[in-house]
């Protein structure tokens, strides 16, 4: 049995619902990361854009530059301005702020990324995979949620 993960904004403007569990959940040391949260890093929950259900509010858009030139679009409360979620180029993705959660406690992450920038007194635990800047999904996600990826990003050829 799952039940389904709701959170939302600080003002309440924009409330959602995580229809199914995430397909995988990042926890990232970035600089980046650490800038735009002002904190050690971020959690975040990879989630197919459909499977994350919008019952209020409308998060806006901002485009936020990353140290690699590209940019990141972050989604924000159009009223108190806390970034809800974000999309890495794909709008198929999501990849949901854990701390929205109403529930923060109910996600741990599956992965640390970008250690190489992790601040010295975070310590990791040894059960979780950590790698220095990114890894290979293929060989950490489940086989479940690669299906689910490929469902997603192959256009539907019938019907
Ligand atoms: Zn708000
Ligand atoms: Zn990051």
């Amino acid at each position: 049995m799952s039940v389904a993960r709701e959170g939302g904004c600080s003002c309440g403007a924009v409330r959602y619902r995580l229809t199914s569990e995430p397909l995988f959940v990042h926890c990232c040391h970035c600089l980046n990361c650490q800038r735009q949260t002002g904190s050690a890093f971020v959690i975040n929950l990879l989630i197919e854009a459909d499977r994350m259900e919008l019952f209020s509010g409308e998060p806006q858009p901002v485009d936020v530059p990353r140290d690699d030139g590209s940019t990141q679009r972050i989604f924000r409360c159009p009223q108190c301005q806390v970034a809800v979620f974000s999309e890495y180029g794909r709008p198929q993705v999501r990849f949901v702020r854990a701390g929205t959660l109403d529930d923060p406690a109910g996600v741990a992450p599956d992965v640390h990324i970008f250690t190489r920038s992790k601040l010295p007194w975070v310590v990791l635990p040894d059960s979780v995979p950590a790698v220095e800047i990114y890894y290979d999904r293929h060989e950490l996600w489940p086989a479940e949620s690669l299906e689910r990826l490929d469902a997603v990003l192959t256009p539907a050829t019938d019907g």
